[in-house]
């Protein structure tokens, strides 16, 4: 198993502090808006707790709300500040350095790009962020949308880069070598987190040694993602959520001579010690 496989600091850090603000707070209401982590297993147990996940505050109450490791755009922290709500901030601090990264880009008037998934509350609070300081930010998920700016790259000639921390670094070269016959002027942080940089290199290590890789985490988990993309270059992956999934790949698994196990980030202790249970037992 590979070492730094599961909880990161910064998912630590959340799921301890929600769950410790709710014990500290019993009469209170405690909301997450959106999922404090990708793991539904997580969630389901903070519910158990009384924590309660929603997409949209309800106007008419009170309580504490959580924002979650993936930071959220500054007008919703606004927004609750306004409703009454007493705010707990989890943004991971790995996070916040990126956000502050592009707000620094955006005020010094470079082209900012973000490098990310669209969709993905981390890089939604990113652009938020930036886009307080400045209309020229993009966010760019792949080499092709990146592309398509090609003639304003080369009319702004001040570009400046950052990237979702749970990225593939691969990704940034792609761009960085892109970018350098374009741009006068190039300016790069390097934002993927030490946790994801850390697990990604780990993970690289053990496929080289192993017939079979079993990544083990939600679909929804980006670092997840990444890191069995990553491993299917080395070797036989499998990207699974839980023990139940392993009985669809049982034939691969038996044929198997060595596999190395590793988690994402929001992948708990349980579960992956449930994997590794299972595979024994192959
Ligand atoms: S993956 Fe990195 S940035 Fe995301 S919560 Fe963990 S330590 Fe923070």
């Amino acid at each position: 198993m590979a070492q730094s496989a599961g909880f990161c600091y910064g998912v630590k850090r959340a799921v301890e502090t929600t769950k410790k603000v709710k014990l500290e707070n019993g009469s209170k209401n405690v909301w997450v808006l959106g999922e404090l982590i990708h793991n539904s297993h997580v969630i389901k147990e903070l519910e158990e707790l009384g924590i309660m996940t929603v997409d949209k505050l309800p106007d008419k109450e009170e309580g504490i709300c959580i924002v979650r490791s993936h930071g959220m755009p500054p007008q919703n922290i606004d927004e609750m500040i306004s409703k009454g709500f007493e705010v707990v901030d989890l943004t991971c601090l790995d996070v916040k350095k990126v956000q502050q990264k592009a707000v620094q880009l955006a005020k010094e008037g470079f082209f900012v790009l973000i490098l990310g998934k669209p969709s993905h509350p981390e890089v939604v609070a990113i652009n938020a962020n930036a886009k307080l300081h400045s209309d020229d930010v993009y966010v760019i998920p792949d080499i092709e949308t990146l592309k398509t700016l090609k003639d304003k790259i080369k009319q702004h000639k001040r570009v400046g880069v950052v990237i979702q921390t749970t990225q593939k670094l691969e990704f940034l070269e792609e761009v960085v070598t892109y970018l350098v016959p374009l741009a006068l002027e190039l300016k790069v942080f390097n934002t993927i987190c030490q946790s994801t940089s850390k697990r990604q290199e780990e993970a690289k290590e053990l496929a080289k040694n192993s017939d079979l890789m079993v990544v083990v985490g939600s679909k929804k988990s980006a670092n997840t993602t990444h890191l069995a993309e990553i491993l299917t270059g080395i070797t036989n992956t499998v990207h699974i959520e839980t023990s139940d999934d392993l009985d669809e790949y049982k034939e691969l698994i038996e044929k198997s001579q060595n596999i190395g196990v590793t988690a994402g980030a929001s992948t708990p202790d349980n579960i992956i010690k449930n994997v590794i249970t299972k595979l024994e037992k192959y």
